[in-house]
């Protein structure tokens, strides 16, 4: 071979070093569970991690045993994303709104022997104890046990267990292809499946996170992580953050639209990333505080597709840009970013905005297709819409406790979304393919007409299912939901759908509820209301 470039393990540890030893003043602001505000540095996270990662050896732990979490974002969570993984143990990071079977089969699935939880939690764990056949230590994320040792006898503090490690304990050399943390995909049809993230991808996902035409953190920025750290590992943010040492505040269990404008405020919060539906909350919190949200400069939603009103309001009223992005936990989750090329710098200002509304297009480490029904690819010309597949640099390759053979067709994941393509690359992301409404033998996207929809100033809130039909099979009917104080009429509502939409795709009926059911990570539970609103038509 001849001579080259050195080999290092690409390791998590690696960006918790750099950010303890290049930012290690950089501010972190953590939400306590029970309230009040705390203030931490890099350098402190740090040295908790690594004292952490000391600590859980000592417990005589084997290598990758999965550490679960069950928690709100806040410091010590940081510091058992790095500690864990760091320490070569497996991070599993658990949604505390499933239902407490499914709670039950993840913990027993992943075989969790440790389990960090915030105080919230004790009476949802305490529940389930008796029934996690490889649980073997507790930790309670505050300074002491305080009565949660009554309800969950042999419960360990947080800080109790950090005592016993050593703080000149120095990360173990790992295989970078070991695993580094785990997340359940949230398992709308059948039990969750498990998705396990390396060292690697996860390093590598964070470069992909920090380019400039992709999400960009800066040591300059002061980041808002509303994005759940259950969810999807917060985006990778903390891993993203860590890697360029911008300033975190952590928003703990208050994640209403109030206590989020206040956090932004007061910490002089430049991006936040999270879900439309947390957006919703805080775009009417800031109206009724009068807040202008000064120091915001961009919001990075994904999650859900981002209604195109909302876009709006950021960029109008805020002055903030949206960044809207999609991806999914099989992808660590980042797979396009809407960013625009050096060619629509001179467009027509509405056809720019126009240009920002979709998905944005492949982050490099990330590669894009659109197949027909027999993995045939289709047209990158923005018209044909097929099922969009994905291979890559952090795409899960196969399911925890599965083979590739069983998670990919010909090397490819099938993301379950159906999409179009336009020759620049840019992704529209027309509904998950068992959303998608089929109305004789034609396609109606139920996100095109809730993006319409939701802009109506009299709704708050909606949903367009495929009910079914005799005639059609399906046809769609709109769910909505009234701003508080509003009456419109069904026809009132559907008038927002002239001229924007052929006649034929316009809902046939509205039905209006007083909320939306939506899983933990703010998806509409369409299921729900299919089995509710389903047969409005027959
Ligand atoms: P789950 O555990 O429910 O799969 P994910 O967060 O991994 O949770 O969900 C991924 C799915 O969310 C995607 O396949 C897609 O359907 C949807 N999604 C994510 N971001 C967007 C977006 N920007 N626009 C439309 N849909 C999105």
């Amino acid at each position: 071979m001849l001579g080259q470039m050195m080999t290092q393990p690409l390791l998590i540890s690696s960006l918790i070093t750099h950010a303890e030893r290049y930012h290690k003043g950089g501010k972190i602001v953590s939400t306590n569970t029970s309230g009040g505000v705390e203030n931490t540095t890099w350098g402190q996270v740090g040295h908790n991690a690594r004292r952490l990662a000391s600590a859980l050896t000592g417990l005589g732990l084997p290598p990758q045993t999965r550490c679960a979490t069950i928690a709100w974002n806040n410091r010590r969570h940081l510091e058992i994303y790095f500690g864990a993984s760091g320490g070569g143990f497996v991070c599993h990071t658990i949604n505390p709104r499933l239902f407490p079977e499914q709670l039950v089969y993840i913990l027993n699935h992943a075989e969790d022997k440790v389990l960090f939880i915030d105080k919230t939690f004790v009476p949802l764990v305490a529940a389930i104890r008796d029934k996690l056949e490889h649980l073997v230590h507790i930790i309670l994320m505050e300074p002491d046990v305080g009565d949660a040792a009554d309800s969950l006898p042999g419960i360990i503090a947080y800080d109790d267990l950090l005592a016993t490690g050593q703080a000149d304990y120095e990360w173990p050399h790992l295989d970078e292809n070991c695993a580094s943390s785990l997340c359940y995909t949230s398992g709308t049809t059948g039990n969750p499946k498990g998705v396990l993230f390396s060292h690697r991808s996860t390093v590598l996902h964070s470069f992909g996170s920090n380019l400039a035409d992709s999400i960009g953190f800066s040591a300059m920025d002061v980041v808002l992580m509303v994005v759940p750290m259950f969810h999807v590992n917060a985006w990778g943010s903390p891993y993203a953050c860590a890697m360029v040492g911008a300033r975190l505040v952590l928003p703990g269990p208050g994640l209403d639209g109030q206590s989020l404008v206040g956090l932004i405020d007061d910490h002089k919060v430049t991006v936040a990333l999270g879900v439309p539906t947390i957006w919703l909350g805080l775009l009417g919190a800031a109206k009724a505080a009068n807040s202008t949200l000064t120091s915001l400069n961009r919001t990075v939603v994904g999650g859900s597709a981002c209604p195109p009103s909302m876009i709006a309001t950021f960029r109008d009223t805020y002055d903030v840009e949206l960044i809207h992005a999609w991806g999914m936990t099989e992808m660590s989750p980042l797979g396009t970013v809407n960013q625009p090329l050096a060619k629509h710098r001179d467009l027509p200002i509405e056809d720019m905005h126009k240009l920002r509304e979709n998905q944005g297009r492949a982050v490099f480490g990330v590669e894009l297709e659109i197949w027909d029904q027999n993995g045939k690819p289709l047209p990158h010309d923005g018209k044909a819409q097929g099922d969009l597949v994905t291979r890559g640099h952090w795409i899960l390759d196969a399911y925890f406790r599965s083979t590739p053979e069983e998670t990919l067709t010909n090397g490819w994941f099938d993301t379950g979304d159906v999409a179009t393509m336009d020759a620049d690359g840019y992704v529209t992301i027309k509904d998950r393919s068992k959303d998608i409404i089929k109305s004789g033998g034609e396609w109606i996207s139920s996100v095109e007409l809730e993006n319409i929809a939701i802009a109506h100033p009299q709704l708050t809130d909606a949903a367009v299912i495929g009910a079914k039909h005799v005639k059609w099979a399906e046809r769609p009917v709109l769910v909505a939901v009234k701003i508080d104080g509003a009456d419109p009429s069904e026809a009132e509502v559907l008038e927002i759908f002239d001229g924007k939409i052929a006649k034929w795709q316009t809902p046939d009926k509205v039905v209006f509820i007083d909320a939306l059911p939506r899983n933990a990570t703010g998806k509409v539970l369409k299921r729900t209301l299919r089995e509710q609103f389903g047969d409005v038509l027959l």
